[in-house]
């Protein structure tokens, strides 16, 4: 990670970069600032800046031997802490070295990780994360082993917020006195929510949000936005990368469920059977997904109800989006009290099997069939 690659923040870097340049490198720091602002992105820029063999005023060099292993996140100097739970591999007494693989796999997938998709990762289910006092005992043992072969060992502690009271008070004594050459990195997000020892024995490095423009600018690089909605999603999310990505992912969804959508409708209505089997080996893909083939099918759901309320005349309740009203005015009238509830039924059922396992593949082209005959159900004369 270089600092080009972390959003914004310059006069940050800058600080940052001074105090290696300097000489003054604070031997406990805390990176202080929301999820999304990047400040783990930071850290870990920081950390391969300091180590860097050839860097420059404004970045390391990105080709190094010590910067291509902090590319991969594996310097043997680099260490991480990071809070865990229980789950179906580790029983017992979790640790950071236990998930370490998991760890590098998101945090290179997305430096702006957040602890839900984290905690997803991990598959931990709703447990609490905690960094336990079984942790320290590990970054004690950490510590005491000599640095390979970077000038600084450099330990970075994501959410020191989750330390239990004892093993905060461990770290808290290593940091008071540290073995020399050792970096602390506590990359925070809550301040109301760190043991305020924390707090008086580290030094702050406030991170903001990410400023609007430069979030625009970046969300159009990465995601080829228009201008304008680059700029309405930056706004909404308000400085945070993490929001965006999940603006942006939502969006992206809607308007392909949307097209799946429209194009089952159009050939179940039509009873064009080749097009249901290229639509069924689709959605059947097996990138879909289960947990994606039932959100889709909770949208159909939305859809038909928005349907219905159109029939009803009742008013817009403005839950629609524009391409999807204008499907729905043709669409509408085939969604009728002769055969919605079957529909909503066979949704419904659909998504039920789905979650138990039921073959996506027959399951999806049964429904259509079956779909099929219901559209072209004649509507009661007094709605029609
Ligand atoms: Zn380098």
């Amino acid at each position: 990670m270089q600092f080009k690659d972390v959003i914004g923040h310059e006069s940050v870097k800058e600080r940052l970069i001074k105090t290696v340049k300097e000489g003054r490198i604070s031997h406990a720091q805390l990176f202080l600032g929301k999820e999304g602002s990047g400040n783990l992105s930071l850290a870990i820029a920081y950390a391969q800046y300091i180590s860097c063999q050839n860097k420059s005023d404004t970045d390391s060099c990105g080709e190094c031997a010590s910067c291509i292993k902090f590319q991969k996140l594996i310097h043997p100097d680099l260490h991480f802490v990071f809070p865990v739970a229980t789950n179906d591999e580790v029983k017992d007494k979790p640790i950071s070295a236990n998930f370490l693989v998991q760890w590098r796999e998101a945090v290179l997938q997305e430096p702006y990780l957040s602890i839900a998709n984290w905690q997803e990762k991990i598959e931990t289910g709703n447990k609490q994360l905690l960094i336990s006092k079984n942790e320290s005992e590990s970054i004690l043992k950490i510590l005491s082993l000599k640095t390979y072969e970077a000038e600084y060992k450099t330990m970075i502690i994501w959410y020191p917020e989750k330390f239990n009271i004892a093993s905060a008070n461990k770290l808290l004594k290593i940091i008071e006195e540290p073995p020399s050459k050792t970096l602390f990195i506590l990359v925070a997000h809550d301040v109301s929510q760190l043991i305020s020892t924390i707090l008086s024995r580290t030094q702050l490095v406030k991170i903001g949000i990410v400023d609007e423009t430069i979030l625009k600018n970046e969300l159009i690089k990465k995601y080829a936005l228009e201008d304008s909605l680059a700029q309405n999603i930056a706004r909404l999310s308000d400085g945070n990368f993490i929001q965006a990505k999940k603006i942006i992912e939502q969006s992206e969804q809607e308007e392909l469920f949307f097209s799946l959508f429209t194009n089952w409708m159009r050939a179940a209505f039509k009873g064009d059977v080749p097009s249901l089997i290229t639509w069924t080996d689709e959605i059947a893909k097996t990138t879909f997904g289960r947990e994606k083939q039932k959100q889709f099918l909770t949208y159909c759901l939305h859809l038909v109800r928005e349907s219905l309320i159109k029939n009803f005349g009742k008013p817009d309740l403005g839950r629609t989006a524009n391409n999807e009203k204008g499907f729905l005015a043709n669409f509408a009238p085939f969604i009728h009290g002769a055969n919605c509830m079957e529909i909503i039924n066979l949704l419904n059922d659909a998504s039920y099997h789905i979650e138990r396992n039921a073959n996506p593949k027959i399951l999806f082209l049964d429904v259509s069939l079956k779909l099929t005959k219901l559209l072209r159900v004649e509507a009661p004369s007094e709605v029609g």
